[in-house]
């Protein structure tokens, strides 16, 4: 689902995130120094980075602060052994989007995670609109004009995906991708009928999916 940077220099820790971060769908590099993770985040399109602020050889407020000054403009996690309201404002200051202190539980590190991708994708949107549909993306609920539009969760993924690059196509196998977390192996043949029945589902909406040949599908 996401492409994340896990900057991390306690190995059994990184280690552990990194196969709870992948069973979540993710894709994950790490690094266990500061100037391998800033070299990393310098050179890729990462979704997210998480960076714990005591790293060898450069630390991470220092890569933070370098990659805010070369203007890459991915969110950032911190995780810190530290936990002062100086350090906090310090790294929140530097532009990290959130902080999370040692020991956490996984379970809030996730949902922050999940947090900051969806705050991510909608750039802080919390409606978006095409023809007549509109998606909440806080309640994550589309309707069709004050009529609310019922969605198989496959349904669901594609037509947010469809939105979210509204105006471009999107390529059959990142929808298939897309939708990795709810079916392993999708065929395209099961694709085309999500799409079939989305249309049926749009078709007082205004808004029309339609097929690139060869390539995938484009929302107008
Ligand atoms: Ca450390």
């Amino acid at each position: 689902m996401a492409y994340i940077l896990l900057a991390e220099d306690d190995q059994s820790l990184s280690d552990g995130l990194t196969r709870t971060l992948q069973h979540g769908g993710h894709t994950i590099d790490s690094a266990n120094n500061g100037i391998d993770a800033e070299f990393a985040a310098s050179c890729n399109l990462y979704d997210l980075l998480i960076l714990d602020i005591g790293l060898p050889q450069r630390d991470g407020l220092t890569v933070l602060a370098n990659l805010r000054r070369d203007g890459k403009s991915l969110p950032v996690l911190i995780l810190t052994a530290r936990d002062t309201p100086e350090d906090r404002i310090h790294g929140l200051d530097l532009g990290a989007n959130d902080y999370l202190c040692k020991p956490f539980n996984i379970g809030e590190l996730e949902a922050r995670i999940r947090a900051l991708l969806r705050k991510e994708k909608w750039a802080n949107q919390t409606e978006v609109r095409c023809g007549s549909l509109t998606l909440n993306t806080r309640a994550n609920r589309f309707s069709v004009g004050d009529q609310p539009l019922e969605l198989s969760p496959r349904e669901y993924l594609v037509l947010e995906l469809l939105l979210q690059r509204r105006g471009r196509v999107v390529f059959k196998n990142d929808l298939i991708e897309h939708l990795s977390s709810l079916d392993r192996d999708l065929s395209s043949n099961a694709l085309d009928i999500v799409i079939h029945r989305l249309r049926k589902k749009l078709e007082q909406s205004g808004c029309v999916v339609q097929t690139v040949k060869g390539l995938g599908f484009i929302i107008e």
